[in-house]
């Protein structure tokens, strides 16, 4: 099977990246290095380029007639999003586009498209299955949410069949210890809480402690990227079985707080990680948990890796190597 993945030298790309490798696909990686590495694309074909560059775009399509697309290419901070929105939809929204309409006029039917619990906005129940209400309430999620809509015209139309795939917490790394998070800035817990954990920070900053919540930090459910990447690799072959365009969300369906997730790094690292309490982060919910019993029944995915200390032993795996010493 031919695939190309979009935004493969990214955290979560370029795990995909290496699973389709080893499922024997023949793999092109389409991205601009904007906040992905040459180095973690660890297999197929590298084009550099950017999805705002026809010429590029037509000629990855013309060469590479593919079975199906992944679009891993997006930014993805949500405070980010709301200082400068025009980032984001340009990014998010219309050059994704453009990727579709290449689908479209190179007649490529296949689409994984990496949508988030964003798109949900203010959860009105908990843990959220794909039916509750997508109210976004900032940039990022809008335009995740605009993608999605997109997708069910663009099926409708030109019969593209997409499955959406809206990622709770990503985290952890690769189990071989190969690849594994690599954002700058870094924003996300789990790596920041390693970072204190290695010395590389002096600290870490628990945004809010006074939320409705058992201990009054904020409730995530933390998803192993191996296991996301094996939910886009069941949605591809469910398209290719002729399956209809749909959405899933990925969770471990299990919410940890901030606190929590401190206290198992602190287990798993044998560290002291020193917290600063600080105030709330705007936006965030109190409390994101999935239902992912539809991914479950419909794809047969069951996640491999859903034991918290599992994601963070392999994040610390990944964080020693970046640190030595
Ligand atoms: N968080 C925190 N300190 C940090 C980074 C994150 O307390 O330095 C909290 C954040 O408020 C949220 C949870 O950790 O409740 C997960 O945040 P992250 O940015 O990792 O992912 P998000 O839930 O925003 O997608």
């Amino acid at each position: 099977m031919r695939v190309l993945v979009v935004g493969g030298a990214g955290y979560i790309g370029s795990h995909m990246v290496k699973l389709l490798g080893q499922r024997g696909c023949e793999v092109t990686v389409l991205d601009n290095l904007s906040a992905g590495y040459r180095d973690a694309v660890t297999s197929g074909r590298f084009v550099l380029g950017d999805l705002g560059e026809f010429e590029v775009l037509d000629e990855v399509f013309r060469t590479g007639r593919f079975d199906g697309v992944m679009h891993f290419a997006s930014h993805i901070q949500v405070g980010e999003s709301v200082r400068e929105p025009a980032k984001y939809y340009r990014n998010n929204v219309f050059k994704t586009q453009y990727l579709l309409d290449a689908m479209v006029a190179h007649r490529v039917k296949s689409f994984i498209f990496s949508s988030t619990a964003a798109i949900f906005g203010e959860p009105v129940r908990v843990p959220i299955d794909e039916a509750h209400p997508r109210e976004p309430i900032n940039p990022y999620g809008c335009g995740k949410w605009m993608v999605e809509r997109m997708l069910q015209d663009y099926d409708v139309a030109y019969g593209l069949k997409s499955v959406c795939l809206r990622y709770f917490n990503a985290a952890g790394a690769d189990p071989d210890g190969e690849l594994g998070e690599r954002h700058e800035p870094e924003t996300h817990l789990i790596p920041l809480v390693l970072r204190a954990a290695a010395g590389r920070l002096p600290e870490v900053t628990v945004f809010g402690t006074d939320y409705d919540t058992p201990d009054g930090t904020c409730i995530r459910d933390y998803i192993h990227v191996t296991d996301l990447c094996e939910a886009h690799w069941l949605a591809l072959q469910r398209l290719r079985a002729g399956g209809e365009s749909t959405a899933y969300n990925l969770g471990n369906g299990q919410g940890f707080s901030v606190r929590e997730v401190i206290d198992t790094a602190r287990a798993v690292t044998g560290r002291e990680i020193p917290v600063h309490y600080g105030v709330r982060r705007p936006g965030d919910p109190a409390r994101l948990v999935a239902d992912a019993r539809r991914a479950q029944a419909e794809l047969g995915w069951e996640p491999r890796y859903n034991d918290l200390a599992t994601i963070i032993a392999h994040a610390w795996r990944w964080e020693q190597r970046r640190t030595p010493g």
